[in-house]
């Protein structure tokens, strides 16, 4: 323990992982991070889990980036660098901020002149603060020219927004995770929250020791079934037989809430009918679950005086996770569960600004606040506020961005250009060989990131930024809060603000902006100030353009609040709103106010088990590291508490393939292979495997599936065939 008498400072800001949004206080001695303590913030109340406690020595590594880099004339992009991370010298060379910058933009601009705005894209960051996420979908919607800008939204809970946009007119949650607390029931599906939303899972053990009803839907029999009344390890892929079958006992016995039915939602008529098919003896065999179990949990949902679902990407990541939200909505919906404390939908959103950067606009089919490029009124606005000619069409999503990479010369969309600020697709995409390849293969591809990740290796250009403890900036949580973190550090060496290379690169491609960095001791090139028409004085101003462009949703949430409260939530409509944590409480933001329900019938995953590949593969991450583990596996303590890959098995598969607990195992899918440490796990359900995606030396999505759900395009990370035997 380090006492406050031996730091020179302590900072306050909000932590850097997962979108619970916990509050912290970061304590620095000699200009370095030696603690981290929680605070009492709404989404935490002065609790951390390890992430958040001792995961920042990643921001001293020595493997920062501090110079900027070219790639060597003599240096051919290598996917075998991905893995292997060879000496860097042999590949870059450093280069002056000016060289660096110059190359980035002239080589973007030259290849938009040649083959038009829509052979350029962007990826932004959910990692990234919602004032960075706003001004990068600007710049390449403004600057690149088209739509084609995308982040790990994708990857996460694109399926959830798409289903929500659809039912309730918005993406977001109706409830916090906070209301468990007034739930009688809480129903738990494809989420792991011990691990993934650790701080969320306290509140959902303490509700159950006060004495709500877990139920836990999950293949996986996770560490919060230990708290659970009932448990309910379904197939995998069997998500929507199972919540059919739920949805079949509620119509059938009477459980529906009519009025709310009647007053608040459409096509209810269409929706009992199509569950007729469903019922729980003949849904049991295909979902796993015996008929009295479902019939037991939806009645217990049905007649609680408040329930809530909270689900994670077990429901998202699947071709049809779509209609798997589908199946919540219209759970909550027929019984009524919505717009009360103590119920509603809670997509868990990964990432800490998942939700914020797609708020920011950071998403190819909506500009800022959803409103879609494609609606006339929406696109006209957005002309006229950012003063601009826009492009009316949707872009491409993060897959088809990867495609289009690998498309012929005669495609007139192939993507040759890229700028990658914050994300790793070479560690987080699907199908690894593919992606890296369609990066390999772009002629042109600059990257703006703290280290050297697997996506840099394959860069013509790399941007050294500034790490989350290094600026200040909001991130909005799945409770929709809007956040303020200050900065406590400065970027090392030759590191920059990220909103000052986002600027850096508008201007050179004629934008003609500036980023006056009032917040980070490093200082502009005034000459270029002097030149430019919109000047940014700093992050508050970004914030302040964002916060107009967001049509309302967070009028009342102004900088200067923020720095006096730490965190608003929105809906926020004015200086006197408190913030809305509740919605729904009348109707939802649909044309007509009412709940959208949609039907859905089965879909198979894209890739069953078969002769040669047997096994289900499910990825997923675990407690200790967060996602491509850029940071967490350069942070000490974590790393030494997880260092090596593992697959987790149920311990008859071991014995049935002859493996132990500690050995190494080969995993093969159609598209690649990996060898890792075998660890027994019972919780996993015979016949299926679980493997993190955070090793890079055993990168799991080198076997996962790209196939895509057709709403959402989010890939099926959650279902793929494979084959394992001994190393
Ligand atoms: Fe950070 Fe999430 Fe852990 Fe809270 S629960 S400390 S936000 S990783």
């Amino acid at each position: 323990h380090i006492g406050p008498q031996k730091v020179d400072r302590s900072v306050d800001s909000v932590c850097p992982f997962c979108g619970v949004g916990c509050q912290i206080t970061y304590h620095v001695r000699d200009e370095q991070i030696v603690s981290v303590s929680g605070r009492n913030g709404p989404a935490n109340a002065g609790r951390l889990c390890v992430k958040g406690r001792f995961g920042f020595d990643y921001v001293a590594s020595p493997d920062r980036l501090t110079v900027p880099l070219i790639r060597r004339a003599d240096a051919p992009k290598d996917v075998a660098h991905c893995e292997t991370h060879p000496d860097w010298r042999r590949v870059f060379r450093e280069a002056t901020w000016d060289e660096a910058l110059d190359l980035a933009a002239g080589r973007l601009n030259a290849l938009k002149a040649r083959h038009g705005p829509k052979s350029l894209a962007g990826f932004g960051s959910a990692k990234g603060s919602n004032e960075e996420a706003y001004l990068f979908q600007k710049l390449v919607r403004t600057g690149f020219g088209s739509n084609n800008v995308d982040h790990c939204t994708r990857l996460c809970h694109a399926s959830s927004v798409a289903a929500l946009l659809e039912g309730v007119g918005s993406g977001a949650v109706s409830n916090p995770v906070s209301d468990v607390a007034h739930a009688e029931l809480i129903f738990i599906i494809g989420s792991n929250p011990t691990a993934n939303h650790p701080v969320a899972a306290t509140w959902m053990k303490n509700a159950a020791q006060r004495g709500a009803k877990i139920v836990l839907a999950d293949p996986r029999i996770t560490d919060i079934a230990r708290h659970a009344w009932r448990v309910l390890p379904f197939k995998p892929g069997a998500d929507v037989a199972m919540l059919n079958a739920l949805l079949h006992v509620i119509v059938n016995e009477g459980l529906c809430d009519e009025a709310f039915i009647r007053d608040r939602a459409d096509n209810f008529a269409a929706l009992a009918a199509n569950v007729q098919g469903y019922s729980p003896e003949a849904m049991a065999p295909i979902c796993g679950i015996a008929a009295d179990t479902l019939r037991e949990v939806a009645r217990a949902y049905a007649t609680a005086r408040s329930a809530i679902i909270l689900w994670g990407m077990g429901v998202s990541q699947h071709v049809h996770g779509t209609d798997n939200v589908r199946g919540l909505i219209a759970l909550a919906t027929c019984t009524g569960q919505i717009g009360r404390p103590g119920t509603g939908l809670h997509p868990l959103r990964g990432q800490n600004n998942v939700q914020g950067a797609s708020d920011a606009g950071l998403i190819p089919m909506m500009f800022p606040n959803y409103q879609r490029v494609d609606n006339g009124a929406a696109h006209a606005w957005f002309e006229d506020f950012w003063g601009t000619t826009l492009d009316d069409e949707p872009g491409y999503t993060v897959v088809e961005i990867m495609h289009k990479a690998l498309a012929p010369e005669s495609d007139p969309h192939k993507v040759r250009g890229m700028v990658i600020m914050g994300e790793n697709p070479a560690m987080s995409d699907p199908d690894l060989n593919h992606a890296r390849h369609a990066l390999a293969s772009l002629r042109h591809l600059v990257v703006q990131d703290i280290f050297l990740t697997e996506t840099a290796w394959l860069a013509d250009v790399v941007l050294p930024a500034s790490a989350w403890p290094e600026k200040t900036g909001t991130v909005s949580n799945t409770d929709r809060m809007v956040q303020l973190g200050q900065q406590a550090l400065t970027p090392p060496g030759e590191a920059r603000a990220d909103l000052w290379i986002i600027q850096q690169l508008a201007q050179r491609m004629g934008l003609g902006w500036s980023y006056e960095n009032d917040s980070c001791s490093r200082t502009l090139d005034k000459r270029q100030s002097q030149n430019s028409s919109e000047t940014y004085h700093g992050v508050a101003q970004v914030y302040d353009e964002m916060r107009r462009a967001m049509h309302g949703a967070i009028a009342g949430i102004t900088w200067e609040r923020l720095q006096r409260e730490g965190s608003v939530t929105y809906p926020c409509l004015s200086a006197d709103d408190p913030g809305q944590p509740v919605v729904f409480t009348d109707g939802v933001p649909t044309k007509n106010g009412k709940v959208q329900l949609v039907p859905a019938d089965i879909i198979p995953p894209d890739e069953l088990p078969d002769a040669d590949y047997p096994m289900v593969l499910i990825t997923g991450r675990q407690l200790e590291h967060w996602h491509t583990g850029a940071m967490t596996r350069r942070a000490s303590v974590l790393d030494a508490l997880e260092p090596a890959p593992t697959v987790s098995m149920h311990g008859h598969d071991l014995a049935r393939l002859g493996l132990q607990a500690g050995g190494t195992a080969r995993v093969q899918s159609r598209r690649g292979e990996v060898e890792l440490m075998v660890r027994r796990d019972d919780g996993t359900p015979p016949g299926s495997i679980f493997i993190p995606f955070a090793y890079r030396e055993a990168a799991a999505n080198l076997l996962t599936n790209a196939a895509l759900d057709p709403f959402g395009k989010i890939p099926e990370f959650k279902y793929c065939a494979v084959r394992v035997a001994p190393a």
